[in-house]
């Protein structure tokens, strides 16, 4: 399946806990003021690729923890972003999403995909709270949700490894 991205960062330290590959999602139209990656927002902009060349180079990668999506909005490319999630659980890595989106209000289209997410790291960023001491997010508003238990016990429940 092929999928727009704006880029690729093979193993990436910062966009979630261990070393990950990180697939910057091309589209968001949110436009939150102070984007740190405002290149990935234009719907048509970044490139295409075939999911199964980045599955490939995660498979190859025996020092990957997981995957993360991010962007750029994930959620618009729901079937692309499901697509490798599902398959890098199957390849028993983790799979971390980032959103715009709030937990709350991730539509139902949007949910399957939450099947396959450990982590989600939701809300769009908000430059008047922003803080550069917190861990795997922006703006302190951006919650670090353990999908698995929020949906299993119906609240949400933030990671128990986070930290920061
Ligand atoms: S949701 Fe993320 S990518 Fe989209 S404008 Fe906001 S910070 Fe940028």
């Amino acid at each position: 399946m092929l999928i727009r991205i704006a880029g690729l960062v093979p193993e990436s330290f910062v966009d979630g806990d261990g070393i990950r590959y990180a697939v910057f999602m091309q589209g968001c139209l949110r436009h939150c003021e102070g984007c740190h990656n405002p290149e990935t927002h234009a719907l048509d902009g970044g490139r295409l690729v075939d999911t199964d060349e980045i599955l490939a180079a995660i498979k190859k990668n025996p020092l990957l923890d997981g995957l993360t999506l991010t962007g750029g909005e994930p959620l618009l490319q729901v079937d692309a972003a499901c697509e490798l999630a599902h398959a890098v659980k199957n390849f028993g890595l983790n799979v971390w999403c980032y959103t715009g989106y709030t937990f709350e209000e991730i539509p139902a289209a949007a949910q399957p995909l939450l099947e396959n997410v450990d982590v989600l790291v939701d809300g769009a960023f908000v430059e008047s709270l922003r803080d550069l001491d917190l861990q795997f997010r922006g703006s302190s508003n951006q919650r670090i949700i353990d999908v698995k238990k929020s949906r299993a016990q119906n609240k949400i429940v933030l990671w128990s490894e986070f930290v920061g």
